[in-house]
């Protein structure tokens, strides 16, 4: 599931277009390395917190 933010109005949506009629663009970048780098740590979180 990727989430889209509203160019527009700034709100987030599944869909390509906002319901304002704005055009929705990726809320996570592919270039944007900032997840993948939190995601071992977040990862790990999970796990401590489910054991
Ligand atoms: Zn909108």
């Amino acid at each position: 599931m990727r989430m889209r933010r509203c160019a527009l109005c700034g709100k987030y949506t599944m869909k390509e277009k906002c319901a304002c009629g704005g055009e929705a663009e990726s809320a996570h970048p592919a270039r944007f390395s900032f997840e993948d780098k939190y995601a071992k740590y977040r990862r790990k979180m999970k796990y401590g917190m489910r054991v």
